[in-house]
Parts: structure tokens; sequence; C-alpha cells
């Protein structure tokens, strides 16, 4: 099996490869070359571990590659809490993604990459992330203390909630946060310029964990694979999925798991008010856009990385429409959603679950699975005064960080802000 750039198809890429390119040499983004077709009556049965069914499916993709006979410790490893997919009533179900040790969807990814790189790296690499809130804790909990890595994390001063700060700041060892006097973009693009700086990216191993990289996208498809067949359960009913997303990593897995013939319909995307992906299918121009902030803060991005992906699934717009929904939703829907969903359903959600459910109330008849992305309890802020009275009980993994000492050092928006600190660091 091989990867292709988004950009050319001249070069293939191994898994393991593309996990230490992060991206292609070209500047696009890798791909698999084409999608293996899964008969799902030789998949695990419903039921079965999930680690199991994500050993069947992600086969293919490890065929030839160094790590195809660790694939099987891989999953077990990585895939050993719940995603538990529950009825909120006729018409709706919950995926919930956020049981893992930071109580978001992208502890998944980032632990299938941290036991990637733990089997085949030798020689010191160092994970470099820019984060919105979620991605950076993720990280930091799957990489923490792992021997020859280390990682870095930048993530925009006062534009996260307070227990996401602590998620990324309270680590120590071989974790080091920076804070970042700007938004997003900013970390974003100082962690690209790291990136497009050879001495620095030979230097210090750089590698990205952000959904750039195969190596947390890829196992991602794995629950969308499982909980289509668990839903559809021999056939009879195809689930469509409601995303809330951000740079569009979560809503590529669920396109890829669909190519591989996963029994899936529509892809709705629910984004909040950053609305590029809303105003290409409107326009079928391409026009990104600076961050706006927003209550939903893990999906503030401005310029969505994988949308490069998604394009390059599909030969057309019209084509791209008979597949994918866009919705975008400003804060005040959201906090209605939040408000509507404890009303209908007494389930408490975050704001960014909150755009799947807007998205859901204007859908019309269907199998619907809305994708919970995060723990309430993350947002406490926001939801609780939402839905009254109610305390969100908080998840143990979450209350064990809540009382640990938070560090980060303070930097300009700026690369050579970012290189002085590492100098420092590594004295
Ligand atoms: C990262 C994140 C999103 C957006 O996911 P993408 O893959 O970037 O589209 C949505 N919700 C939460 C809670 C997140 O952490």
């Amino acid at each position: 099996m091989h990867f292709v750039s988004t950009k050319s198809t001249s070069h293939h890429f191994t898994f393991t490869e593309s996990l230490n390119l992060s991206m292609a040499p070209d500047g696009g983004l890798i791909v698999p070359e084409k999608f293996p077709h899964f008969d799902i009556n030789n998949l695990p049965r419903s039921g079965a571990p999930l680690a199991q069914l994500a050993e069947a499916w992600l086969t293919p993709f490890f065929k030839g590659d160094t790590l195809q006979s660790k694939l099987s410790d891989i999953c077990k490893a990585a895939f050993n809490f719940p995603i538990p997919l529950t009825k909120l009533d006729e018409r709706a179900s919950l995926l919930e993604l956020f049981h893992g040790p930071t109580c978001a969807f992208k502890d998944v990814g980032a632990r299938f990459l941290a036991e990637c790189l733990t089997r085949v790296n030798s020689e010191e690499k160092t994970i470099l992330v820019a984060t919105s809130g979620d991605t950076g804790g993720a990280v930091a909990a799957a990489f923490h203390k792992r021997p020859n890595l280390k990682v870095w994390i930048l993530f925009p001063k006062g534009k996260v909630s307070l227990r996401q700060e602590l998620q990324l700041t309270t680590w120590g060892d071989n974790i080091s946060a920076f804070s970042v006097k700007g938004d997003f973009d900013d970390c974003q693009r100082v962690v690209k310029e790291a990136f497009s700086k050879p001495q620095l990216k030979n230097r210090y191993g750089l590698i990205s964990a952000n959904s750039i990289n195969l190596g947390r996208l890829l196992p991602q498809a794995v629950y969308y694979a499982a909980s289509s067949l668990a839903y559809a359960n021999g056939g009879k009913e195809t689930p469509g999925f409601i995303i809330p997303s951000g740079n569009l990593g979560n809503a590529t897995a669920a396109l890829w798991a669909k190519r591989t013939g996963m029994p899936i319909g529509q892809i709705v995307i629910a984004h909040n008010a950053n609305r590029a992906v809303a105003n290409f299918f409107q326009t079928g121009n391409w026009n990104p856009m600076k961050t706006i902030a927003t209550i939903a803060n893990a999906m503030d991005v401005g310029n969505p990385s994988n949308f490069e992906r998604v394009r390059h699934l599909y030969p057309s717009l019209d084509e791209m429409k008979k597949e994918i929904t866009v919705f975008s939703f400003d804060d005040d829907q959201i906090r209605k959603s939040i408000r509507d969903a404890f009303d209908r359903w007494g389930r408490a959600v975050c704001p960014h679950t909150a755009a799947a459910v807007a998205a859901w109330e204007q859908l019309s008849k269907g199998n619907w699975i809305l994708v919970a992305t995060a723990h309430p309890a993350k947002f406490e802020n926001i939801v609780e005064p939402i839905i009254g009275e109610e305390k969100i009980p908080i998840p143990p993994a979450l209350a064990a960080i809540l009382s640990r000492q938070s560090k980060a050092v303070e930097l300009e928006p700026t690369l050579e802000s970012f290189e002085k600190a590492i100098q420092e660091e590594n004295k």
C-alpha cells in the first residue's frame, strides 16, 4: 500500500515514511493512493473489541510497512478506551469520542501516533504542535514520558479554556508548552515556518502532530467504520454522520471510511462562525479567512488545512455536494443548541457538539449519528450557565489535571521568539 501527495502522484510513501515526513516534500498533504474495499461480512462482528476492528481496517494500509508486524500491538495500546454509540431518539444517536485521557476525540489519533513513533524511531524526535485547544493536550498526554520523544506545544495565550490550558501546561518532563501572544493562526504559522527551515527541522527531528500528519488522521476512520457497522447491523440502516469541524481532519477520516465501503450515508460538516468551507459550497470560490474566535474554540480555524484532502477526493464541487453537506453556526445558535439538547434529551453537550445538534435540527428525515467531540466538563464555564444550576460531573482524568502545577513560556508570535525559547530550553 502506498501513499501519495495531493499535489502529485509521482512520489510514493509508506505509512512510516509519511509519519516522519508529516507533509509531502512538494508541500502537498499525504493521502492513500487508492482505497481498499472491504466486504463488511469479513470484518469483526459488531461487539468485538474496537482494537480488533482497528487492526482489520488498518491492515491494508500497513501492508509492506516496517510497522506491519506491530500493528496489532499498536491498536491494542491505542484503542484502549470506550467509544460508545448511544441512542438519543428514533432519528439521532451520539458517538461519544470523549472518554480518552483528555476527554476529546483527539486522544484517538494522538495515542495512535505515539504508539507508532515509539516503535519506529531510534534517534530523538521532537513533536511540534500548534493547538487551538484540544490537540496539544491530547498529544501531551499521549507522549508524556515516552523515551526519545519530546513535545513542544504552541497555544494562543488567553484563547483556550482554563481546563484546556491546564491540560497543556501541567505535564513537565519531556513536554514543553509555549503561550503565544496571538491567535491560533499565529501559532500555526510559526509551526509552519519552523518546519520549512531545514536546519531547525533536522536538528530537532521535527514531526507534526497536527492532523496534517497521516498517523493522526488515519486511525480516526476506525470509529466511523465501527459505529456505522454497529448502527447498520447487517445492512438495514445506513447512518449519516454530523461532524463538528474545524481543520476537517475528523470529516476527512469519515470520508475515507466511506470510501472503503463502510455503510455510511451523507457526511454533514458543522462549522462555527468560521465559514471558509460554507462559503465555498455556496460560491465555488476558495477564500481562506482570518480566524474568528468563538465559544467552540477547538473549531476556530479560518483556513482548514485538510480541505485539500477533501478536494482531492472529488473531481468537482457538484460531486462533493452529493456526499457532503455544510453548515455554519454563530455563537448564539450554538448556545441555543446546548439548551435544546439538554431540554430534548437531558444531555449536556460541549459547544462543538452543539454545532452538530444545530445541524441535525435543520436536517429532514434520516438516520443520523451526531459526533460528540469533547466532554462538556471541559467547557463548564459555557455549558453550565446555559443548562441551569446543574454541575457537570468532572471525569477522573480531567480532575487529576486540575490540581497540578502549570508552566508555560510566553512567546511573541514570531519564529525568532520561538527559536530563542527553544535554545533556552535546550541549554
Ligand atoms: C479539534 C476539535 C474539533 C475539530 O476537529 P477537526 O478535525 O479539526 O475538524 C471539533 N471539536 C473538538 C472538541 C475538537 O477538539
